[in-house]
């Protein structure tokens, strides 16, 4: 019988290599005429990656450096994982795919959400190539809520409050912005019980 993981891969059709995947995502401009900064792609991903971080898109900063989670956030989302950023920025080990690819501008309330027109072009095709993927994190919304589509997925306090039906293949998580400190708080579990099982995770699969 197939596992979650098993099924979660076997969504995601298979097209041509990585590679050559790759250089289409880094020309593409599909969106051009929504992104206040033009097309920026930032994306990393190995053929033999283990670990894959689906968040949502990169902000000004990630923009800038082309970097991925190259700000305050991913200093977070690597203290949850308990690697350092060596561990991390290594495709070999961590792919790191988002909902989108390119910095969407701000909004009244932030950074707006990913472009709609990326993961419906990418995201399945990208996965699919990459076949040693046995931990996937889900971080935020909009990872989420693709990704857990058939599963019932309402939303981010309700798919994490049920958090162990897809552990530890699937592992959902909370956008770790600094915006979202009052959640980390009232969530003490969040560090007490989940953290635990996703470090213990991430330290079988690639070290740290
Ligand atoms: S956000 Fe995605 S679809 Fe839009 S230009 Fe960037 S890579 Fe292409």
């Amino acid at each position: 019988m197939k596992d979650r993981q098993s099924i979660f891969m076997a969504r995601h059709e298979s097209s041509g290599s990585l590679d050559d995947l790759l250089a289409q995502v880094r020309a593409c401009s599909a969106c051009e005429a929504h992104l206040p900064l033009g097309p920026r792609p930032v994306v990393q991903a190995g053929a033999r990656a283990r670990i894959l971080v689906v968040g949502q898109a990169p902000g000004a900063r990630v923009h800038a450096s082309g970097i991925p989670w190259d700000d305050r956030s991913g200093a977070r989302l690597r203290e949850w994982m308990g690697i350092d950023a060596e561990h991390f920025y290594d495709p070999a080990r961590v792919a790191i795919v988002p909902m989108g690819f390119c910095y969407p501008g701000r909004g009244p309330g932030g950074d707006l959400p990913p472009r709609p027109e990326c993961a419906p072009l990418w995201q399945d095709r990208l996965i699919a190539q990459l076949p040693g993927i046995e931990l996937t994190l889900l971080v935020g919304a909009h990872a989420q809520a693709h990704h857990l589509r058939r599963t019932g997925h309402v939303s981010v306090t309700r798919t994490m409050r049920n958090w162990r039906a897809h552990a530890p293949c699937v592992m959902p998580l909370p956008h770790p912005s600094p915006r979202n400190i009052a959640w980390f708080k009232a969530n003490p579990w969040f560090d007490d019980e989940l953290l635990p099982v996703l470090r213990q995770s991430v330290r079988k699969l690639i070290g740290g």
